[in-house]
């Protein structure tokens, strides 16, 4: 049987929106994220954070940076007794950079390669999966992607909510506070009530 997913945003979803996150120091993941993590693993639910890291194609850090960040992102959640089963990212920029991070890839976000690969893997049914993120861009991802859509107001998400949702084309199937709470919202819904 195939599985079900929260595919999650990283910078502004699970920590803190702080701009190009240049040295691992800088990176600072919200107090409540390895309570909802653990929510999704205790609950059975796949847990994958998909992030674009264009500071890599435009040369501010290196993929080695993102490993550190990554680390410390798992050693964080595993203290609080939760854990990601996996991490995907997107290094590249369409027209900025150097090559081979200069590429019109199909994994930067909005563009669904990061999940699909994910999807493959872990044979994950999309439709009845999440995507968690605080830009529109995210939302957009989930309508690319095949899953629904939750906006948090954590990080950009507050700003876009009140001054640039008159211009979405797509709505999120739901809104919350931040990453806790709609994971709560998200674990508790019966596959069955909840739209495809
Ligand atoms: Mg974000
Ligand atoms: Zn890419």
């Amino acid at each position: 049987m195939k599985r079900r997913a929260v595919f999650m945003d990283r910078d502004g979803t699970i920590s803190e929106e702080v701009g190009y996150v240049n040295h691992p120091t800088r990176y600072r993941v919200f107090p409540y994220s390895a309570e909802a993590v653990r929510l999704l693993n205790g609950a059975g639910w796949l847990a994958i954070l998909v992030t674009n890291q264009a500071g890599v194609a435009r040369g501010y850090f290196t993929e080695d940076l993102i490993g550190e960040v990554h680390g410390r992102l798992e050693r964080e959640l595993e203290r609080g007794g939760a854990r990601l089963d996996a991490l995907y990212y997107c290094a590249h920029h369409p027209t900025v950079g150097e090559i081979p991070y200069r590429f019109d890839c199909d994994c930067r976000k909005p563009k669904p390669g990061l999940i699909k690969r994910a999807a493959d893997k872990f044979e994950i049914d999309l439709k009845q999966s999440w995507m968690i993120g605080d830009r529109y861009s995210d939302i957009e991802l989930a309508r690319n992607a095949g899953t629904r859509a939750a906006f948090v107001l954590s990080g950009y998400g507050r700003g876009e909510w009140e001054y640039q949702r008159a211009a979405w084309k797509h709505e999120p199937e739901l809104v919350a506070e931040n990453l806790l709470e709609a994971v709560k919202i998200i674990v508790q819904s019966p596959k069955s009530n909840v739209q495809s």
